[in-house]
């Protein structure tokens, strides 16, 4: 039997910046499997039900049912409400994070977050067994909760920070309305919240991934959303070079095409439920419906990371 470790890639991002079909896309590698927001599997699956991807509730899909019993085999007993209380209580404080540097912040969350993380190695080894597969994606997105499993005995752990432009990011947080179907028949609103909201969590969130994870060259890549969507096969074909992860499933990608179906992606866009060959598409509403004075208000809030970021070179909306 093989000693090599199982790669385990998460997907560090703020909301809506395309972590579930990047995660899909990765999924379709040979030896993969995106397995969605895991972080959420404790409170929208085992105490909500929400839908997985394969169009059954949580307590009805085989994979997940399977994956919790042989995670924890004596049942679950209280262990889904403490990881719920644990992700409440913001366990991985932000000033905590900013006041302390990656390398030496790493070494208490080991200490003091030792029992979510034996829960968590408990959860991912058996994601690993039931999958049969080697390479697992996390598209949670939460840069603290990837602190969490980095390091898992037996796991290499990847990072990719995905970027996207604020004002794409701000646009459809705040103007799109967007369903997100939870169960056979129901949806709720995707969370709108404020521009002002939609900013800082964007710029809070990046700030927490490059501090957690930047230093770490080995395990870290950032990739920008809109590269991905105008590049699809050379940017995969980076992070799973960088990675050391074989080519090969990803022929499709060369017409910005990929197959959709056969997951069990838990929590995410909507998009999750495709179950189809899909066709990658840039999504540029915001350019043309955005209004400017929000573009500006965006723009001048963020501006140090924008340059940063290469979207003040040329590619301004
Ligand atoms: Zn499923």
């Amino acid at each position: 039997m093989s000693n090599e470790k199982t790669k385990l890639i998460f997907i560090a991002c703020p909301s809506r910046s395309g972590s579930t079909i990047l995660g899909n896309v990765l999924g379709q590698a040979s030896g993969a499997v995106h397995v969605g927001e895991v972080m959420h599997i404790w409170d929208r699956g085992i105490h909500n039900n929400w839908l997985c991807s394969c169009g059954r509730s949580f307590s009805e899909c085989e994979f997940w049912q399977k994956v919790i019993a042989q995670a924890f085999r004596d049942g679950l007993g209280t262990i889904s409400d403490r990881m719920m209380e644990c992700f409440k209580k913001k366990l991985i404080r932000v000033r905590d994070i900013l006041s302390n540097s990656g390398p030496s912040f790493l070494g208490k969350v080991a200490v003091n977050c030792s029992n979510e993380r034996e829960i968590l190695l408990r959860l991912y080894t058996s994601i690993k067994d039931v999958s049969g597969k080697t390479i697992i994606i996390d598209s949670s997105g939460t840069p603290s909760y990837g602190l969490l499993l980095k390091n898992l005995d037996g796991f290499q752990f990847y990072i990719i920070h995905l970027i996207r432009d604020p004002r794409a990011v701000a646009f459809s947080r705040c103007v799109r309305k967007k369903k997100q179907p939870i169960g056979k028949g129901v949806h709720i609103e995707m969370g709108n919240i404020t521009f002002g909201e939609s900013i800082r969590d964007w710029l809070v969130s990046n700030s927490l991934i490059e501090k957690l994870f930047k230093w770490d060259v080995s395990s870290y890549l950032s990739v920008r959303y809109e590269d991905f969507c105008r590049s699809p096969f050379q940017v995969v074909s980076k992070i799973l070079n960088s990675f050391g992860v074989a080519r090969e499933g990803l022929e499709p990608l060369k017409n910005k095409r990929f197959l959709n179906m056969g997951n069990h992606v838990f929590s995410g866009n909507p998009v999750r439920f495709g179950n189809k060959e899909m066709k990658i598409v840039e999504d540029l509403e915001w350019k043309r419906k955005m209004n400017k004075l929000r573009k500006i208000q965006i723009e001048i809030s963020t501006i140090p990371f924008l340059w940063r970021y290469g979207y003040l070179r040329g590619n301004m909306g």
